[in-house]
């Protein structure tokens, strides 16, 4: 740039919800090491903490060029003390100290190998760590006692933590889909989560099943996973009844007949036909390395384990349900935040419900629920936050 060239001021809102966030930014160098923090904090159980480092994560996200220098960051909200030091010291040294002390810590690698297994949350991953466990492999050798979500994690421990592609959420859509037409035909089935953001990989393949006669829905769950079964696809599978109205949420409780939200958080059995491409050869190397799927190598035909989330929701508040599955989490959280602070509402992905008004709010697509809370709509492209 020229020397006596001004840099334009950039208007950061301070909620993420109010700002677009693509996925692809040009801060990674910067929003990658505090997410370690982020997450670190998480295995501590330092909400606050970790809230803090993905606000100032989420704020550089939505900038439109590379920080170069502190300067540039004055005017931007969210940036707290210990942010803007991480921030500094990698400005200046190429690296913070603290994330990179923190990423070779014991601790924190085992703790990311331990709630990287499915059915694993912090409270047992740090109970297991303070007992000696570091991996995946020491809850083996030493006979750990395991939930069957836990066991399940345990035996597909690589293929969970392979990254689901764009091309297997596609394949996993039609089946999906074939199983909700074939129980259920007339039934509406949308891709929600990150996949639904534009994400090109994720860590599951999120869905949201309705139907437009309201009722149509009860009890499909079930159905579906039955017919899933049959085809011999699940390796996994727990559906919960909606516990949303034992929880302690407040006025955006909905009214009774919204016990009949279901999800159902799965593992499928994804079959891969062997055909000589190499992204196809890559999926199934892994594969083969247990005995009884290298014999399913061999015989042209091998599977992997794939995260799936199912959830239907009754056609009214069907909004709702698709935008607090699509997220990213902390856009959720920023439009809950949002809401409650700056509206006197109170958002969940059932209902919203106006304090003032005392009175719930309709709503037939997220637009419409944008507009309710006086927010500029932002499309799930935009919501990477
Ligand atoms: P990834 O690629 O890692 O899967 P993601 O954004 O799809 O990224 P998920 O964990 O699959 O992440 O969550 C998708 C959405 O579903 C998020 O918006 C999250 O808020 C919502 N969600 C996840 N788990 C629950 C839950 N138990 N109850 C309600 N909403 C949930
Ligand atoms: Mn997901
Ligand atoms: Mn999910």
């Amino acid at each position: 740039p020229k020397p006596c060239e001004v840099t334009p001021a950039i208007i950061m809102k301070s909620y993420a919800c109010q700002r677009r966030t693509p996925l692809k930014h040009h801060n990674s160098f910067l929003t990658e090491p505090l997410e370690i923090l982020a997450e670190n904090a998480e295995f501590s159980e330092n909400e606050g903490r970790s809230l803090a480092f993905r606000r100032s994560a989420a704020v550089l996200k939505a900038l439109p060029r590379a920080v170069r220098a502190m300067d540039e960051l004055k005017d931007l909200p969210c940036l707290g003390e210990h942010s803007l030091r991480v921030i500094k010291e990698i400005l200046e040294d190429g690296a913070s100290s603290e994330v990179e002390s923190t990423r070779q810590s014991e601790q924190f690698q085992a703790m990311k190998a331990l709630t990287g297994v499915f059915g694993v949350g912090v409270r047992t991953a740090d109970r297991w760590f303070r007992e000696g466990l570091r991996s995946p492999l020491d809850l083996i050798h030493t006979g750990q006692k395991l939930n069957h979500a836990q066991q399940a994690g345990v035996q597909h421990y690589n293929d969970l933590n392979t990254p689901v592609t764009k091309k297997e959420a596609t394949v996993i859509s039609d089946i999906v889909e074939r199983a909700v037409k074939a129980v259920l035909p007339g039934a509406i089935i949308i891709l929600t989560g990150g996949f639904r953001r534009g994400k090109e990989v994720g860590h599951d393949v999120d869905f949201l099943i309705t139907h437009p006669e309201e009722g149509a829905e009860e009890r499909l769950m079930p159905k579906i996973v039955n017919w899933l079964d049959e085809q011999g696809l699940l390796l996994y599978q727990k559906t919960t009844r909606n516990s949303y109205l034992e929880s302690k949420e407040g006025p955006a409780r909905p009214p009774s007949n919204m016990d009949r939200f279901e999800r159902c958080f799965s593992i499928f059995k994804l079959e891969q036909t062997k055909v000589n491409s190499d992204t196809q050869v890559e999926a199934s190397s892994y594969n083969s390395s247990t005995t009884d799927r290298t014999e399913e190598y061999h015989s042209g035909s091998t599977w992997r384990a794939v995260r799936v989330d199912l959830v239907v929701s009754p056609y009214s508040q069907f909004a709702f349900a698709t935008l607090g599955w699509t997220g990213s989490k902390l856009f959720e959280r920023e439009l809950r935040r949002w809401a409650g602070q700056e509206k006197g509402m109170s958002l969940s992905s059932h209902a919203l419900y106006d304090s003032k008004q005392q009175r719930y709010l309709q709503a037939n697509s997220e637009e419409e629920i944008f507009t309710h809370l006086g927010l500029e709509y932002i499309p799930p492209s935009e919501r990477n936050a």
